[in-house]
């Protein structure tokens, strides 16, 4: 549930943001500026703690209005010797607005550009974590929205630095006690260093029995003292959740370039590794990936089940690098999708009802359509359909082409791999001749229907659970036509991408004019690329359903023959989630892959997931969440 703010005319500067839930003011009496800067940032360090390191993880409790954040973020800019990666971890229960948030900066011209980019990443705030991507995917917000406790639990990774933030102790006194402090310690190693600005008598306790020893340290007036802390237990921690050992970025090889391989390389590049990116084909994303322009749209559910939340962070991490990777209108457009509801009318979670406590958070993602949105695509009023905002379409090929031209990438074509043979404590990857095409101490598998061979010849003793799904879409250019057939034609499309029963991308624009692309046919194990008439007579059968206006204007183009088909082999596991980790009994082998119909949805956020999972970094998702798409294995 989002918090409600007011702001109080109590004589400070620029207003004082106050929280009426809570009976407190969000900042200190020293302001939250010199607040972040002398009790978190100083307090545990930094600058200097974090120079010369190849990354860094702070970890806040209480997110606020985002002043320590912005603070560190500055700090970390102005350094010469920042680390390459920042990671910064909060958790929230009550999320403020993004125009809060902007607002609450505006008194600190230095912090303005800062707050504006978080600003813009602040919406859709839903119960989950979320993953905000700043410096080109150097500096990684993750924002954890729900009980500290209950999210810290879950989390395995190693915190250098730990602000403790949050209102009084007495207003709020759930994330000062003890249980949370020891759900703090879980996510520290020894020495990790603490810091915050109450010196309660309760906290000081509590933060000793979590295994934390405090000293009080002379604060900046009006604050007589602040409290700082490094964490080292008198006895040995036990972790349920041991954070994994962070890998040191060294030679990597990925097998596939399409988005899936292309967005594990991008992920590894930026982390220092340098990749080599092999395909069998002549060029990248001429498997799944070669489809012309696919559709990006979160799934929904009444429960909203873990495909549903996944989904949402797959795409805010796919929006993230096509806003920054691609050109809006020519490589992909935002333009948000309709869904409609063919089979069954898909209900939405009751707490993101009109009124109800998520409502305004989910409304940034997906709310019924609107009159004018049906209208908009040739359908009547009341027709049962969702409207998905951060939806639109996508080329794939060039958001891989973008990923592959990641420094610390290199892609090599014509390079089918047959074999994996191990030498030496690294991998070699051989080519049908026994010809050793690359040789890295890490390899991973992205080679779509081909993985699960691949994986095989690397010893892998149970097949993984992939399977082939075949796919064909219908496509061609609008028809040039006389000026009133082209305004009916004009009004017959709809001016976004509609799914829910096959789908239309309206408007892609191509070389040789202005395409439309529907889609598509399913059919499981089959491997053959070979083009059918009948699938193309399939799709126009579901765009006939899907959307009767545009159907009857494309119907022409469909019966003269100028329609043409392209195939694809999807690659999908038995849970309909990627397959993403390392393999059981194979050791530095990693797969990405089963990304079924999804992999705009899944390709940037898997590659980010097997990149954290590697270096013990926080994940960009829950923890379970990351644990469903732990490779699956059928028994022989
Ligand atoms: C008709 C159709 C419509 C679709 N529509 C959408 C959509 O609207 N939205 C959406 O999100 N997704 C859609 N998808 C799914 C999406 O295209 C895939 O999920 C995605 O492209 C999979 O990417 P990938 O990298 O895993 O596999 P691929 O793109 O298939 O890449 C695998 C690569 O591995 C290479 N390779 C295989 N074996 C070897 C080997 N031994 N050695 C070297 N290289 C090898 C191949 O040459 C290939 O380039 C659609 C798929 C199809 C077929």
């Amino acid at each position: 549930m989002a918090a409600r703010i007011e702001w109080l005319e109590d004589g400070a500067a620029g207003v004082s943001p106050y929280s009426p839930r809570f009976g407190d003011h969000y900042c200190s009496e020293s302001g939250g500026l010199e607040q972040a800067r002398e009790v978190f940032l100083k307090g545990c360090g930094l600058p200097g703690a974090w120079q010369a390191q190849p990354q860094w993880c702070v970890l806040e409790t209480g997110f606020g209005l985002g002043l320590n954040f912005l603070v560190t973020w500055a700090a970390w800019k102005a350094d010469p010797q920042r680390p390459r990666l920042l990671h910064f971890v909060s958790i929230e229960t009550f999320p403020a607005s993004a125009g809060d948030v902007l607002r609450s900066a505006l008194t600190h011209p230095e912090l303005i550009p800062f707050a504006q980019a978080l600003k813009e990443q602040l919406w859709g705030l839903l119960p989950g974590v979320h993953r905000l991507v700043f410096e080109s995917g150097q500096v990684l917000l993750t924002l954890c929205i729900g009980d500290a406790k209950a999210m810290l639990r879950e989390s395995a990774f190693e915190a250098d630095s730990v602000y403790l933030d949050g209102f009084n102790p007495q207003r709020n006194p759930d994330i000062w006690d003890m249980h949370t402090f020891k759900a703090v310690a879980r996510c520290c190693r020894r020495g990790t260093r603490m810091a915050t600005w109450t010196i309660a008598r309760s906290v000081r306790d509590a933060l000793t029995q979590a295994g934390f020893i405090v000293r009080t340290v002379p604060g900046t007036p009006p604050k007589r003292d602040t409290l700082q802390g490094e964490y080292n237990p008198a006895w040995k921690p036990k972790k349920t959740r041991p954070a994994l050992a962070r890998t040191q970025a060294a030679r990597c090889i990925v097998i596939g370039a399409g988005l899936a391989g292309a967005a594990v390389a991008a992920s590894l590049a930026r982390r220092g590794w340098q990749v080599t990116v092999l395909d069998a084909a002549d060029a990248p994303a001429t498997g799944a990936s070669g489809l012309l322009a696919g559709v990006l749209a979160p799934h929904v559910s009444p429960d909203d089940s873990l495909l549903s939340r996944l989904s949402r962070d797959g795409i805010r991490a796919m929006l993230q690098q096509a806003k920054s990777l691609l050109e809006n209108g020519r490589d992909w457009r935002p333009s948000g999708v309709l869904e409609r509801c063919v089979e069954h009318s898909r209900q939405l979670p009751a707490a993101w009802q009109h009124g109800q406590a998520l409502a305004d958070a989910a409304r940034d993602w997906t709310q019924p359509a609107t009159p004018a949105q049906l209208a908009a695509a040739g359908l009547p009023p009341k027709t049962p359909a969702l409207w998905h905002a951060q939806g639109g379409w996508i080329k794939p090929a060039r958001l891989v082409a973008a990923w592959l031209a990641t420094p610390g990438v290199t892609w090599r074509g014509n390079a089918a791999v047959s074999q994996l043979v191990r030498h030496a404590g690294a991998w070699q990857a051989l080519d049908d001749a026994g010809h050793l095409l690359a040789q890295a101490g890490l390899v991973v598998l992205a080679a779509g229907p081909g993985t699960r061979a691949l994986a095989e010849s690397a010893g892998l003793e149970h097949p993984l659970a992939l399977q082939p799904i075949r796919g064909q879409a219908s496509w061609a250019l609008h028809a040039p036509e006389d000026a009133a057939g082209q305004a009916s034609r004009a009004r017959a499309m709809p001016p976004f991408p509609v799914n829910g029963h096959g789908s239309l991308v309206p408007a892609v624009p191509l070389a040789g004019g202005l395409a439309w692309v529907a889609g598509s046919s399913f059919e499981r194990d089959s491997t053959s690329t070979r083009l059918r008439p009948a699938d193309d007579h399939q799709n126009f059968s579901k765009l006939q359903t899907l959307l009767p206006a545009a159907a009857q204007a494309l119907a022409p183009q469909f019966e003269s023959g100028q329609v043409q088909g392209w195939a694809g082999i999807r690659c999908a596991t038995p849970s309909r989630l990627p397959s993403l980790g390392a393999l059981e009994g194979v050791p530095d082998v990693w797969v990405c892959s089963g990304m079924g119909s999804r992999g705009l949805t899944f390709a940037a956020l898997c590659g980010e997931l097997l990149a954290a999972r590697l270096h013990g970094e926080p994940l960009p998702l829950e923890q379970r969440q990351a644990d469903a798409l732990l490779p699956q294995y059928v028994a022989r």
